[in-house]
């Protein structure tokens, strides 16, 4: 029985044969073709004017915040579930991240929530907005498209707006989705990708910033290459970070990126046959907003009524079957570096409720359609024996 990935890489393009052009010019390091082309291809389809690669979607979020403007002992909005890179990112600078709860329909960042917490909680001064609770000043928002489904961005961006505060996108699991028919992705100051093995299109690893501001792109590639201030003598008058993308992960990006149509209606295929299969009164299924359409990055199922305390077995039994399944994040703010941060949220945290609930199923672009029959029986057999 072979073992079933949860989101594995399919390199089923050009991405030898790009590979071998940089052994045979010499290009494989931080500078070369293949990096050009990736952060204007990419930058394109993201509707942005430039792109800026970086070694990782990680360090794509710290010189996006840090462009944007964020400073020490500053506040960052950011989503509470999410994988972790994000608010990681805001400590790197010293900032404090402010979690947002998500909202139950599409487990996205709650924009209602984040709407309260600038009526009610903050006042706006010459410096800009301060957290009245905090005495900090809120610095950022960063919305993360998590799963690939995006956030609701024009209330979002309107409040940005009437605020004044920059908004960073993590769009690094929604390459490909849309928002009311625009790329996920073009609605932020800044937006950030990862090329991470798991991701939609992967370099192995890798990350992207785009944005339409030539001030703010060209001071991410200064920092994202040591701080370099003249091309010949080393000067720097700042602290530059060696995050460049290397030729070679940008060859294997572009090679991924080419496959990009047929990438996405995978996953959108496999979602609906997951969808038309698992459609049972033990599970919750994911669904998307009619504004919007999804990258389907991975496809998450939440157990329903007597099941949802069954998700420690569920995982396991899958496990055992050679099956990756895996749960969604634990939420930022159950996590010990982030334990003291202000949450926003109504009564209770929805996000921990469907962390506990959740189920993600294999979602790799090389999924067979025997493969996924199994891995629905497997499922279906154990939700249905509790
Ligand atoms: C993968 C991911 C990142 C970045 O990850 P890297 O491994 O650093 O490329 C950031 N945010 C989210 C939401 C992610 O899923």
């Amino acid at each position: 029985m072979t073992r079933i990935p949860l989101c594995a890489p399919h390199l089923g393009g050009n991405e030898a044969k790009y590979l071998q052009e940089c052994v045979d010019s010499g290009w494989i390091s931080s500078a070369g073709p293949f990096v050009n082309q990736l952060e204007e291809l990419l930058a394109r389809a993201l509707q942005a004017a430039h792109g800026v690669a970086t070694s990782s979607g990680t360090a794509a979020l710290h010189l996006a915040l840090l462009v944007a403007g964020v400073r020490h002992g500053e506040e960052v909005l950011v989503s509470d579930l999410t994988f972790v890179a994000p608010a990681n990112a805001i400590r790197y600078l010293g900032a404090e991240p402010v979690l947002v709860d998500c909202e139950v329909e599409h487990w996205q960042m709650d924009v209602g929530l984040l709407k309260h917490f600038f009526a009610q909680e903050c006042q706006v001064g010459v410096s800009g907005v301060v957290n009245r609770r905090t005495g900090r000043r809120v610095a950022a928002i960063v919305p993360v498209h998590v799963l690939g489904h995006p956030v609701d961005m024009d209330p979002l961006v309107k409040l940005a707006d009437q605020y004044g505060i920059p908004v960073v996108e993590d769009a690094s699991e929604a390459l490909g989705s849309l928002y009311k028919d625009q790329p996920v992705g073009s609605c932020g100051r800044l937006s950030c990708l990862s090329f991470n093995g798991n991701k939609i299109v992967t370099g192995g690893g890798g990350g992207l910033v785009t944005c339409n501001d030539q001030g703010l792109a060209e001071r991410v590639r200064y920092l994202s290459t040591q701080a370099k201030d003249d091309p010949l003598y080393y000067v720097h008058h700042e602290i530059g970070y060696n995050y460049r993308l290397t030729n070679l992960q940008a060859a294997v990006v572009l090679a991924q990126f080419e496959q990009l149509p047929h990438f996405l209606s995978r996953k959108r295929q496999i979602a609906s046959t997951y969808q038309q299969i698992l459609d049972v009164p033990e599970l919750e299924l994911p669904c998307e907003a009619n504004w919007a359409q999804s990258s389907w990055w991975l496809y998450t199922v939440l157990l329903k009524g007597a099941a949802a305390q069954r998700q420690d077995e569920v995982l396991r039994t899958l496990q055992s079957q050679g099956i990756e399944a895996r749960p969604l994040w634990n939420p930022i703010h159950q996590n010990r570096p982030f334990q003291g941060c202000q949450l926003l949220c109504h009564q209770k945290s929805q996000a921990l409720d469907i962390v506990r609930r959740s189920i993600s199923l294999p979602s790799s672009v090389g999924l067979s359609d025997e493969e996924q029959r199994r891995v629905c029986e497997v499922l279906l057999a154990c939700v249905k024996a509790g």
